[in-house]
């Protein structure tokens, strides 16, 4: 999409610093870190909100999970991490390209 954040750091037109690419998804770090380790995995298929997912994209987020869980070295997260999705506006969702952000590489606050 045009004006997504997301698909402009996919495209290489913004940039971001990359992790990790491959042909289905990205991990970049956030701009805005919340935690030591603040990483971003973001599916190249623009896709706004997870209940706009198919099926497809839903088992390739799981993919995507499972995968993070093979790379705690690379990320810096051994000692534990945490997954989050926010979805909507009461979740802060800011922007509107579905994405896992990556916690960790420290003790994390209670939820
Ligand atoms: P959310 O609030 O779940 O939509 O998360 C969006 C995240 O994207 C926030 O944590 C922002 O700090 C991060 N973000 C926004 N723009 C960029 C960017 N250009 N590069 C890296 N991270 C970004
Ligand atoms: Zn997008």
């Amino acid at each position: 999409m045009e004006d997504c954040v997301f698909c402009k750091i996919i495209k290489g037109e913004l940039l971001s610093t990359k992790l990790y690419e491959d042909n289905d998804f990205v991990i970049i770090k956030d701009i805005n870190p919340t935690a030591k380790v603040h990483l971003l995995a973001i599916p190249k298929n623009h896709v706004p909100y997870i209940d706009m997912m198919t099926e497809e994209g839903a088992s390739y987020l799981g993919k995507i999970m499972l995968k993070i869980s093979k790379m705690q070295e690379e990320l810096g997260i051994t000692e534990g991490f945490r997954l989050v999705i926010n979805q909507g506006e009461n979740a802060g969702q800011t922007v509107e390209h579905v994405h896992i952000h990556i916690l960790g590489g420290e003790k994390l606050k209670e939820m």
